[in-house]
């Protein structure tokens, strides 16, 4: 965690360290165009907070504490656009016992639900269905816009956001999955999902990081 605010000279210092360390003062020195003498003071700070650790004849590199600080930085930016996959739709009009089985032929725990011009209506999730299930009715005769969340309380993502504010938003809504949307002319196009199984893959994938 930073607790002291650099200069951009410091920044760039630590570009530099992050890109090539180990490196010497001098090397450092040559590449912005300053004096060691210069750079002396900034490497003082950045050795003495942490950023960065000195070892004779060897010279400037990252110390473990920025390896935790390099992870947090890359995980801020993970973006929903690499971590999305397939949505899963169902026409509004399809019935509650149709829904059920899409929802085992493929495999996903939660379904978006569209209209005739294929807008986001509504999304079906696992408990929406089985509630629906114990009552009494016949699930072939109700038509899932009859029980199913609907606009405009969906909560959606779009492929840019980042993946820590949409696990943000799964997190504060209790809830499994997002629609990825666009903005068409009428309304808003389903063009992915984004689960909490996306979230984990994210998770795992960072860990191969360096
Ligand atoms: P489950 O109900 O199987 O535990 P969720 O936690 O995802 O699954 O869903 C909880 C409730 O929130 C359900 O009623 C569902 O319709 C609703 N829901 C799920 N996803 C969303 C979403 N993206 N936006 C708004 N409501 C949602």
């Amino acid at each position: 965690m930073r607790t002291i605010e650099l200069n951009k000279r410091q920044e760039q210092i630590l570009e530099i360290v992050k890109v090539q360390g180990p490196i010497t003062g001098e090397q450092i020195a040559d590449q912005l165009d300053l004096t060691r003498a210069t750079l002396r003071p900034d490497l003082a700070i950045l050795t003495m907070s942490g950023f960065l650790d000195a070892r004779p004849r060897v010279g400037y590199f990252y110390s473990g504490k920025n390896g935790t600080q390099l992870l947090g930085e890359q995980m801020k930016k993970l973006q929903v656009k690499d971590y999305q996959s397939i949505p899963v739709v169902v026409d509004e009009n399809v019935s509650v016992y149709d829904a059920i089985c899409t929802m085992f032929l493929e495999d996903v725990g939660t379904l978006f639900v569209v209209n005739a011009h294929a807008l986001l209506v509504g999304v079906l999730s696992r408990k929406d269905l089985l509630r629906a299930s114990i009552g009494q009715q016949d699930l072939s005769s109700v038509p899932v816009h009859i029980i199913m969340t609907r606009m405009p309380n969906i909560t959606v993502c779009r492929k840019e956001d980042y993946l820590v504010d949409v696990s943000q938003l799964l997190i504060d809504k209790q809830i499994d999955a997002l629609p990825v949307v666009k903005e068409g002319e009428k309304g808003l196009e389903v063009i992915g999902r984004l689960t909490k199984t996306s979230i984990t893959k994210a998770f795992v994938e960072l860990s191969h990081t360096e």
